[in-house]
């Protein structure tokens, strides 16, 4: 069992100001696996004072972006050298199968650092525009004290989407995991300061929604990132609106694949399938809505079952795992509570529904399918974040399949599927504001400046904008 008695604040192990501690209990065993200090105000406090000062006179934001950026090149490399071992910490502590987990969980991680490693070197911090009264030199600077809030579901990506734009940038970071989470936290804690990260940059603080509240309400904090469920970014949003901080929301998901007519089962299923059920189906952009012509409607689902119940179901450490328990018993209550919703609103469980035979402990649900399901239904509308996926039916030719993706308020992610990639594409229009925003639900190359639309996201999270401002003067 790992046990931390201290917290990282401004680059130091400190003794933390309370008394109480999180337990880490691993969705497997459902025993303690991990323990870690309950952060309070007084230590967030702490934190935030350390990195006001750390921003205004410390070394940290005069640095070169390149010399920061030096010190993100070791953390990302040594991600990678202890993957296996970070893949199965992650996956004691929330249940993420290690072979999803170790390139999901951990490379990708790494790969963003490296991205905005490249960004320290090739982005115009200084860039000098034409202006109406002749140059005007555009300067992009950190916006200051971030305070950086991260769910459980993929822990270490977000810190790494977090942590990578705001230090590259120069601003210092206030950084929250969630409680479910601290021990990946605390281990790329380790990593920092390892790689020489300068005191006061960097402060790691486990905690839950009301501490969290205190970190995005502090007057000394200029920026809040936030990744999390839509209710609380709608909090944390009004609190920031009314204090005029900057802030950016990235939320829940509830994504649409569409198979279009000339779909190719045997090749498209083994692909989307490990998308719609990624991580035990606790992913923000799984591919959960799954849009099927009606003609070809019972074909789909006789696929879907078939590769379905072929998928392995278990302890998340065994490589050959597919699906793993949810992260908490409250998770698997409001899954199960969702498939009993599904079956009240007359849609029929073609696969699954229950717990899986054989395993008397953990929090596992069975991968589920639901057939016959109205776009309109909550099972299709609602973010269940567990392993159920809802095949939709939809009439009608492209455009029609479009329209039910897009009958939604997420506009997180989406795909498409088809027999010719090449005609896969003809909504141009559609890309934005819609769901359907990629042919496959991968992360791109370099992070957009902004993962989502419409209610479900707001500000710039990742990108070469995140984690600065603006100031311009004329030349
Ligand atoms: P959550 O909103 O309950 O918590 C997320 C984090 O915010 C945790 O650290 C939590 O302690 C903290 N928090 C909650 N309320 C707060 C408040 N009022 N003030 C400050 N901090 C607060 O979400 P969760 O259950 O941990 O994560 C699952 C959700 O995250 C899902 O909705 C999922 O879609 C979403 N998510 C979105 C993305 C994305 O990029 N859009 C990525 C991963 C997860």
């Amino acid at each position: 069992m790992k046990v931390y008695d201290r917290l990282f604040i401004g680059g130091e192990w400190v003794t933390p100001a309370g008394t109480g501690t999180i337990d880490v209990i691993n969705p497997t065993t459902e025993e303690v696996a991990g323990r870690v200090p309950d952060t309070t105000e007084a230590d967030i406090d702490k934190a935030v004072a350390i990195a006001r000062q750390a921003f205004d006179s410390g070394p940290w934001p005069r640095m070169q972006p390149t010399e920061r950026a030096a010190i993100l090149t070791k953390v990302s490399q040594a991600i990678q050298a202890e993957m296996q071992p970070m893949a199965e910490l992650i996956a004691t502590e929330m249940g993420s199968p290690v072979a999803w987990g170790s390139m999901a969980q951990v490379f990708a991680p790494s790969m963003i650092l490296d991205y905005y490693v490249g960004l320290a070197g090739s982005y115009a911090f200084d860039d000098l525009r034409p202006g109406l009264m002749g140059q005007v030199l555009v300067a992009s600077e950190p916006v200051g004290v971030v305070a950086a809030i991260a769910p459980w579901n993929v822990p270490l990506f977000i810190a790494a989407a977090k942590l990578g734009p705001a230090l590259v940038a120069g601003c210092t970071v206030v950084f929250k995991p969630a409680p479910e989470t601290p021990l990946d936290a605390f281990r790329l804690a380790e990593l920092f300061e390892e790689a020489g990260l300068p005191k006061g940059v960097l402060s790691v603080v486990p905690a839950g929604r009301e501490v969290g509240e205190h970190l995005v309400r502090h007057a000394d904090v200029d920026k809040v990132s936030f990744t999390g469920s839509t209710v609380a970014g709608k909090k944390i949003g009004g609190i920031c609106g009314e204090q005029l901080k900057r802030f950016s929301l990235e939320l829940g998901g509830k994504s649409a694949a569409i198979l279009l007519d000339d779909v190719n089962l045997d090749e498209a299923l083994p692909m989307l399938l490990p998308n719609a059920l990624m991580n035990n189906g606790e992913a923000c952009i799984a591919q959960t809505r799954i849009l099927a012509p009606r003609d070809r409607y019972q074909e789909v689902v006789d696929a879907l079952v078939e590769k379905v119940s072929a998928m392995s179901v278990g302890d998340p450490l065994d490589p050959t795992v597919e699906v793993g328990p949810l992260v908490a018993s409250r998770q698997r209550d409001r899954v199960e509570g969702y498939i009993k919703i599904g079956q009240e609103e007359g849609a029929k469980v073609a696969l699954g529904g229950g717990r899986p035979a054989g395993i008397d402990k953990g929090w596992f649900v069975e991968p589920t399918l639901f057939v016959d399901v109205d776009n309109s239904m909550r099972i299709a509308q609602e973010e269940i974040f567990g392993p159920v996926l809802a095949v939709i039916p939809y009439d009608g030719g492209d455009e029609q399949a479009v329209a039910v993706a897009n009958d939604s308020s997420y506009g997180l992610c989406g795909s498409v599927w088809t027999g010719d990639p090449t005609a896969a594409w003809p909504w141009p229009g559609e890309c934005a504001p819609a769901p359907t925003c990629s042919t496959v639900p991968s992360p791109s190359t370099s992070p957009p400046p902004s993962g989502a639309t419409r209610s479900r996201a707001w500000g710039g999270s990742s990108g070469a904008k995140a984690s600065s401002s603006s100031s311009s003067r004329s030349r």
